[in-house]
């Protein structure tokens, strides 16, 4: 069983260490503010404890509803494509447990990220799990998505972390003009899909290959 001792602590921190490693060695990641942010946050922490022995593989676990923590590498090649500056403010959609959330807080700050889960009951155990790291000043609702969150608007950024067919009209109207957009498109077969707004408010559209995530729900 999993316990929280410090020498576990230990190993979690070694493992992490190596599965970076490995992504950058992979070529999955390069930008060294990402890198960074992924050697900080604590995987193992969002993941529950019938997997935690598995943090630290690159690959999706089961966090219960149906649902599945991101891959690290794919929590890696979004915050790259969106292209994060310290300060802005990004909207994410698929809070699950939070983990990705809590790997842009460390690009841009706690404080403007605003994520949505539709689950009450992974939306109540991110904030647990945030708050307990130190990254309470996320802001975490529980609602559908699709609607974006109109209240904190405008973002320099937005992610979706489940496949949807096609964008939802609030996400792209809350991104500041130059602001980028990151999502699954798709249902069986997705793509991952890199937007950004034009002055005009139209969007141009960049495809990053096929992908895997759960479906967005509602
Ligand atoms: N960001 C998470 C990934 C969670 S999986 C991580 O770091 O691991 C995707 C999440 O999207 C699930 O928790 C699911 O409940 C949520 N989701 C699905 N449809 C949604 C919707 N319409 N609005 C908000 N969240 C949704």
């Amino acid at each position: 069983m999993p316990t929280d001792r410090p020498s576990d602590h230990t190993e979690f921190d070694t493992a992490r260490e190596q599965l970076v490693d490995d992504l950058v060695a992979r070529d999955r990641i390069s930008d060294p503010a990402v890198i960074d942010a992924l050697r900080a946050v604590p995987r193992h922490a969002f993941v529950p404890p019938a997997h935690r022995s598995a943090a630290y593989t690159d690959r999706p676990l089961p966090i219960g509803d149906e649902q599945t923590i991101s891959a690290p590498h794919m929590v890696g090649i979004i915050a790259e494509l969106l292209d994060l500056s310290a300060g802005d403010t990004v909207l994410e959609i698929g809070t699950g447990r939070g983990y990705h959330a809590a790997v842009t807080a460390e690009l841009v700050g706690p404080a403007n990220v605003y994520t949505i889960e539709y689950s009450e009951q992974l939306a109540t155990t991110a904030r647990e799990i945030l708050e307990s790291l130190g990254y309470g000043a996320i802001s975490v609702a529980v609602g559908d998505g699709r609607n974006g969150w109109p209240e904190h608007a405008p973002y320099q950024a937005a992610y979706l972390t489940c496949a949807t067919p096609h964008l939802p009209e609030p996400i792209v109207s809350q991104v500041t003009v130059g602001g980028t957009i990151v999502a699954p498109i798709g249902t069986h077969r997705q793509t991952l899909t890199h937007y950004q707004k034009r002055e005009d408010g139209s969007l141009s559209q960049e495809t990053y290959g096929p992908v895997r995530f759960v479906r967005l729900r509602g």
